[in-house]
């Protein structure tokens, strides 16, 4: 039957729905969104890190024809127009979780603040976990339908590309990030010229114009000083994640805190609560104070009206994290911005101190987010009680369960770490609405059932998830090494797509030990020579820019993976993101996870596995305390730690190597009459039955908006 083409008006309609579509990060969580972008240039799309924007502007020379031309193709039309239709259906969707349960955060939205947001591989502008959480946050209150503006800073040179030199040590380069080649757009004024605003630093003007990004139902506005207004050396406040010395880190986080609600203001938003994630913007309390004492009111009914609406997230335990000024440099940054909130600046000093009377303590950010907040948590049951502890001191008279600091559990947005092979797994297995059923705790009892999913259903997923992964690390690894023949060759026999596979990714931060498997350098060489039951390891991550400690583990790794008779069982692949994320928690059979308890606040990698069939082997850190229940996956020692470190070091590495042996490499080999491992794929049963439906960025975002936002 012959196929008639769209009309001429109709292929217009799509391009523009096409351009609108790939504005919006909610593609990056639709794969058939992203097979159309990527069937249009499969190679921009390859070297562009997955970018739609960097596609529809490859296929719009020449007024757009040749995009017209493939339009004309009825069967590509049509899918084009059905996945347009989906994307239009979630943006007006009037019938959401919080139009019934939290209608007046629609008027009056949430502003989540955050000095690094992650949504995807082409907008590099998150170092690790936090910014991950935060773009997790905004992809599931976009879903929910949540009043929701997400708040953080332009950083043109993003975080850094990581590249390892000669003598394996890692090197940083920053390439530009281009916002016209973004799903980014400009904030401008009625009559058209940039939105700019300011914020007085060391008793100068600075000046930042502003970016939009829309993912799903929620907006994020970046702040960007690299504006002419601005003198040179402050074009460079934004240009790096945490970048600079503690100057510059103090004036990303007055445009970050100061600025943002004042850009809040200009674009007439009235928030009905701040939510600081991490202490990185607390200044917006000083700036809401000042708000107050600009109407009128007196300092401490300034203080009150900020309490009263911010929330505060504490992330993490480990004292690098929580940023630290000293009173000079205090007083140097904020400058006459003290004279517009009428007290001295001793009583400022007073809000970042645990003991204000001390001259010599330093003002702590995280201080100022406690002080100045109605409510605080920390992102685990055990984070929550470490976090009691470490701040009782801000409490007199409080014993520690008595610190006003709660906890919430991180989680992950699902349909943002499964590819395309499992999306269509679970739409096979769920029917139309899977999206929705899979955050839903009930959903994943269903696993459980052989006559709902059967063993070999399972097992067949694993194994072409596996071979995915391994076919991306070779090729990744023939890209990091230089392509000549005999490397090709030798590259395609490394890594064995049988062998039980285990992951590490993540930052290289020294509580993180990514080396503690070496410990037992002859045991793990045994591991991974037994030819009858082959182990291999697939490392990736980055390590600080100034952390050379981590940079050594890294060295390390890598110098085992070349030189030592892990070689071609240890591998580690550069430049750790997003998008090796999601091919390493699909692809891997264990995801390795062995931090110094309690420094895992929560830890998220793990919870991306769980949709996967990935099984956890962890410490009894962060998340996994609560997630762990003795089927679903493996507990590395026991629900709690010895005091000294040496001493933790030597047990973990012990309890690490006695359930690697002893528990999850008999188990992975045990295979039964039809070759299939019993054992192994009831586990991955349990670990569906119990983890996707609880560790989920949609239970997260309905606790916050219950416990914290109402
Ligand atoms: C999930 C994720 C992290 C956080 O990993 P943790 O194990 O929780 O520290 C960091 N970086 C990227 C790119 C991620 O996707």
């Amino acid at each position: 039957m012959k196929k008639e083409p769209m009309n001429l008006s109709e292929i217009k309609g799509m391009v523009e729905g096409l351009n609108k579509m790939a504005r919006n990060l909610w593609w990056t969580w639709n794969y058939e969104a992203q097979e159309i972008f990527e069937s249009l240039s499969p190679r921009t799309w390859q070297n562009q890190f997955h970018n739609a924007v960097a596609v529809l502007r490859e296929l719009s020379d020449k007024n757009g024809y040749e995009l017209y031309v493939r339009l004309l193709d009825v069967d590509f039309a049509q899918k084009v127009k059905r996945v347009l239709k989906n994307f239009n259906d979630y943006m007006s969707r009037a019938d959401t979780w919080a139009a019934a349960n939290a209608p007046h955060l629609i008027e009056n939205p949430v502003a989540y603040f955050s000095a690094e947001f992650g949504f995807h591989e082409s907008l590099p502008i998150a170092a690790g976990g936090l910014g991950m959480l935060a773009g997790d946050h905004t992809k599931s209150a976009s879903d929910l339908g949540l009043g929701f503006i997400g708040i953080t800073l332009f950083y043109r040179d993003g975080y850094f590309q990581q590249a390892i030199n000669r003598d394996n040590w890692q090197v940083e380069t920053y390439p530009v990030l281009n916002p016209r080649n973004l799903a980014m757009e400009p904030v401008l004024k009625p009559d058209g010229d940039p939105l700019v605003g300011q914020v007085n630093i060391m008793g100068a003007p600075v000046f930042f114009r502003v970016w939009m990004t829309r993912v799903g139902r929620s907006t994020l506005y970046l702040m960007d000083c690299d504006v002419e207004q601005n003198p040179g050396n402050l074009r460079q406040v934004t240009a790096r994640v945490y970048g600079g010395d503690t100057t510059t880190r103090i004036m990303q986080e007055m445009v970050l805190g100061i600025g943002g609600v004042r850009l809040l203001r200009m674009l007439g938003i009235e928030p009905s609560i701040f939510h600081m994630n991490e202490g990185h913007s607390a200044f917006l309390v000083l700036e809401l104070i000042r708000e107050q004492i600009a109407m009128g009111k007196k300092y401490e009914e300034g203080l009150n009206y900020a309490i009263a609406h911010s929330t505060f997230t504490t992330h993490t335990p480990v004292e690098a994290g929580h940023d630290r000024f000293n009173e000079s440099l205090m007083k140097y940054a904020l400058g006459d911005y003290v004279t517009s909130l009428k007290v001295p600046f001793a009583k400022i000093m007073e809000l970042g101190k645990v003991h204000p009377e001390d001259k010599d303590e330093l003002f702590c950010m995280t201080v100022l987010a406690l002080k100045g907040s109605r409510n605080a948590n920390g992102v685990s049951e055990l984070h929550g009680q470490v976090s009691r502890k470490m701040w009782q001191k801000l409490y007199p008279g409080k014993k520690e369960e008595e610190v006003p600091i709660g906890h919430i559990t991180n989680g992950v947005h699902l349909m943002g770490w499964m590819k395309d092979v499992v999306c269509r797994f679970y739409h096979n297995k769920l029917g139309d609405n899977w999206q929705e059923l899979i955050n839903e705790p009930e959903t994943w009892k269903q696993f459980l059932d052989e006559d709902f999913v059967s063993d070999a259903e399972i097992w067949t997923l694993r194994y072409k998830l596996r071979r995915e992964l391994i076919e991306f690390a070779r090729r990744r690894l023939l890209a990091q090494n230089g392509v000549n023949r005999s490397t090709f060759i030798e590259l395609d026999s490394l890594l064995d797509p049988n062998a039980l596979t285990i992951g590490f990714a993540r930052r290289f931060a020294t509580y993180k030990r990514a080396v503690l498997i070496l410990d037992r350098f002859d045991e793990i060489v045994k591991l991974v020579r037994n030819s009858s039951r082959p182990v291999q390891f697939i490392f990736a991550g980055k390590a600080h820019p100034r952390d050379d400690e981590g940079k050594k583990y890294i060295q390390n790794i890598i110098h085992q993976s070349k030189h030592s008779d892990l070689a071609g069982r240890l591998v580690f692949l550069e430049n750790y993101d997003v998008h090796i994320a999601r091919q390493m928690v699909s692809g891997c059979d264990i995801w390795l996870n062995n931090p110094r308890r309690p420094l895992e606040a929560s830890g998220t990698s793990g919870q991306k596995t769980s949709v996967n069939g990935c099984l956890n082997m962890s410490i009894m850190d962060g998340w996994w305390r609560e997630g762990y229940d003795g089927t679903n996956g493996f507990a590395i020692g026991p629900d709690s730690n010895p005091d000294n470190v040496e001493e933790q070091d030597r047990v973990d590495s012990a309890n690490l190597f006695r359930v690697l042996t002893e528990e999850v490499v008999p188990e992975f080999f045990d295979r039964g009459p039809n070759g299939l491992p019993k054992l192994w794929i009831n586990r991955i049963r349990h670990n569906f039955a119990t983890l996707p439906g609880r560790f989920n960025t949609t239970r997260m975002v309905r606790e916050y908006v219950e416990k914290y936002y109402r």
